[in-house]
C-alpha cells in the first residue's frame, strides 16, 4: 500500500521538495507498513513558505469577502465530491476505521462553507458620536501558522485554514508528522479551486520546524491543535514575540449521568464519549461519573456495548475501530492499563490487545473500561487520549460539580438527565469551554469550541474563530473642525 506524494511540501500553489531535512517515515499504523517517505523541511522550506505567504497575502486581503468566500465555497464542493478518496488516505495515515474518516472531509467542507459565507457579513460597527461618527473595520492579521495534531488530519488544517483565509490572511499549515498526508490533498484542492498560489502552504517537520515557524518574524498568528505541555511551550515563544494565539488543547473532560438519565442514550452518550476514533478526541469524556441509583442498568449495558464493538482491518466498512497512531502511543495506553490495575480500579472489559488474523504488527487496543475509580487514580486524572473508559460513582449534585471541576482541563462535558433545571443548572456550574447535554461529542461548525484553564486559549469555529483571526481598526471621522487647546 502506497500514498506517497509528489513532494513533501506544498509552497506557492506547487509541490517542493528539499531531500537535506530529517527523514519522515510515514506508517499505517493497521500493518506497520511505510505508505510513504517524507522530508522535514529545512530552515530554507520554512522560509520560503513564510515568505510565499507574505507575498500572497496583501493582495488577498484586497478582494472583497464575498470573493475570497467563493474560493472556499468551490474548495468545499470537491472535497465532497473526493470524500471516498480522502477518506482513504486518512484512514491510511491515521489508522482510524473507514467508516469515520468517510465522514471527515464533510466536515472540513462544513468549515470551507461556513466560513466562505459568515465572512462577508463579518463586518465592524458604526459608532455615533454626536455629529462626528466612528467605525470599526475588521482586518486580517496576516501570516498565520497552524500546527496540527494526528487524530483528525484534514479536520485540523481546514478549521485552521478557512476562517484564517476567508478574513484575508495566508496560512503556513505544519501537520503532525505521524499524518503529514491529507493537508497536502487539501492544498492541492484550494489551488484547484482558484486560491492564489502562497496563501496556504503546507511544510512538513518535527516539533523543531514548528517551533521556527511560530517564532518567524513575519508571523502574525500561531494557532496549535495539541497536547497542554506543546501548546505551552508554543504560548511562550509566541508570547515572547508578541503573536496572537489559539490553543486547542488537551483534556479529561467529565460526563454525568444523573439517576433520572435515559440509561440507553446515557449508554450511547459514554460510548461516543469514549472509543470514536479509538478514544484519541481531545474532548472525550473519558471521566464518566455515574449516579448510584443507576450504576447497575449502566454498567451491564455499557459492557455488554462495549464487548460488541467490532475492532479490526480499518479499511472494512464494518469496522468500529482501528488502531492506535504509533507504537509510543499504543505503549502509553498499555501502560495506563497496567497503572488503572494496580491503583485499583475494576476492569469491567478490555484492557488487552486483540489477536487479529493479518494484522500481528498493527497497534490495536480493546476498547476498555474500569469501573470503581476514585478522584484520586492517575487513570482518573491524566489525559490517556485512547480507548480507556473510566467510571466513577456520586450521589449528590453538588459534590460531583465540584470533582468533575477538580482538574487542570476544561476542555469539555456533557450532562445525561431527563430533568432539564438541572441540567442546565449543572451546565453553568461546570468550567469547560463546550459542553453537552443529553449527548456527547457533537461539534457543529456553527458553535464555538475551545477549552477553559489549560485545555485552551481562543475558539474555533462558529463566528468567534473570524473575530480570532482578525483584529479591529477603529476610525473616528471629525465633520467639524478640529477642537485643539493650542
Ligand atoms: P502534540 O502536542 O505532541 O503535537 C501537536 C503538534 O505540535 C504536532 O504537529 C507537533 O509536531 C507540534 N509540536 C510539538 N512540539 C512543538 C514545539 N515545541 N513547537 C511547535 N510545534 C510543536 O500533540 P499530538 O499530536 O500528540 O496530539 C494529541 C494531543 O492533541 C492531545 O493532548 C489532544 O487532547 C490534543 N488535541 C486537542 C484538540 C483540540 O481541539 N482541543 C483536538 C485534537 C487533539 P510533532 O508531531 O512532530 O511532534
Amino acid at each position: 500500500m502506497k500514498a506517497q506524494p509528489a513532494a513533501s511540501h506544498y509552497i506557492n500553489g506547487a509541490y517542493v521538495e528539499d531531500d537535506r531535512g530529517r527523514s519522515i517515515e510515514v506508517i499505517y499504523p493497521a500493518t506497520g507498513e511505510i505508505i510513504a517517505n517524507l522530508y522535514s523541511a529545512t530552515p530554507n522550506i520554512v522560509e520560503r513558505a513564510v515568505r510565499a505567504a507574505g507575498d500572497a497575502q496583501y493582495k488577498w486581503a484586497k478582494l472583497k469577502p464575498v470573493e475570497r468566500g467563493r474560493i472556499l465555497r468551490r474548495a468545499a464542493d470537491t472535497l465532497r465530491e473526493r470524500h471516498a478518496q480522502l477518506g482513504r488516505l486518512e484512514t491510511l495515515d491515521t489508522g482510524r476505521a473507514i467508516q469515520e474518516t468517510l465522514g471527515d472531509p464533510a466536515v472540513a467542507a462544513n468549515a470551507m462553507e461556513f466560513f466562505g459565507s459568515a465572512v462577508a457579513s463579518f463586518y465592524g460597527d458604526y459608532v455615533d458620536l454626536g455629529g462626528s461618527f466612528g467605525y470599526s473595520r475588521r482586518e486580517p492579521l496576516g501570516v498565520c501558522v497552524g500546527i496540527g495534531a494526528w487524530n483528525f488530519p484534514i479536520q485540523i488544517a481546514a478549521m485552521k485554514a478557512a476562517p484564517a483565509l476567508a478574513m484575508g490572511n495566508a496560512m503556513v499549515f505544519k501537520p503532525s508528522e505521524n499524518t503529514p498526508l491529507s493537508a497536502l490533498a487539501l492544498a492541492e484542492i484550494f489551488t484547484e479551486a482558484g486560491l492564489p498560489d502562497g496563501l496556504s502552504n503546507v511544510v512538513q517537520g518535527y516539533g523543531d520546524v514548528g517551533e521556527a515557524l511560530a517564532s518567524h518574524e513575519m508571523v502574525a498568528k500561531v494557532s496549535v491543535t495539541g497536547s497542554v505541555p506543546t501548546g505551552r511551550k508554543v504560548s511562550g515563544v509566541a508570547a515572547s514575540k508578541l503573536k496572537h494565539i489559539t490553543m486547542e488543547l488537551g483534556g479529561k473532560s467529565p460526563v454525568i449521568v444523573f439517576d433520572d438519565a435515559d440509561v440507553e442514550n446515557a449508554v450511547s452518550g459514554a460510548l461516543t464519549a469514549n472509543f470514536y476514533a479509538n478514544g484519541q478526541v481531545c474532548s472525550n469524556g473519558t471521566r464518566v461519573f455515574l449516579h448510584e441509583g443507576i450504576r447497575e442498568p449502566f454498567l451491564e449495558q455499557l459492557t455488554a456495548r462495549t464487548k460488541k464493538i467490532r475492532i479490526g482491518d480499518p479499511l472494512d466498512p464494518d469496522t468500529q475501530m482501528g488502531p492506535l497512531i504509533n507504537k509510543g502511543q499504543h505503549q502509553r495506553v498499555l501502560d495506563y492499563i497496567a497503572i488503572g490495575r494496580t491503583e485499583g480500579a475494576t476492569l469491567l472489559c478490555g484492557g488487552g490487545i486483540p489477536r487479529l488474523q493479518g494484522f500481528d504488527c498493527g497497534l490495536f487496543v480493546e476498547p476498555t473500561v474500569f469501573a470503581d475509580a476514585t478522584d484520586s487514580m492517575r487513570i482518573a486524572r491524566e489525559e490517556i487520549f485512547g480507548p480507556v473508559m473510566t467510571v466513577l460513582s456520586f450521589r449528590h449534585e453538588d459534590d460531583v460539580v465540584r470533582r468533575a471541576n477538580d482538574t487542570q482541563f476544561g476542555l469539555a462535558a456533557g450532562v445525561f438527565t431527563r430533568d432539564l433545571s438541572r441540567a442546565h443548572r449543572v451546565i453553568a456550574e461546570l468550567q469547560a469551554g463546550t459542553c453537552w447535554i443529553n449527548t456527547y461529542n457533537r461539534t457543529p461548525i456553527e458553535l464555538p469550541f475551545g477549552g477553559y484553564k489549560h485545555s485552551g486559549i481562543g475558539r474555533e469555529n462558529a463566528l468567534a474563530a473570524l473575530s480570532h483571526y482578525s483584529q479591529l481598526k477603529s476610525v473616528y471621522v471629525e465633520t467639524g473642525d478640529v477642537a485643539s487647546p493650542y
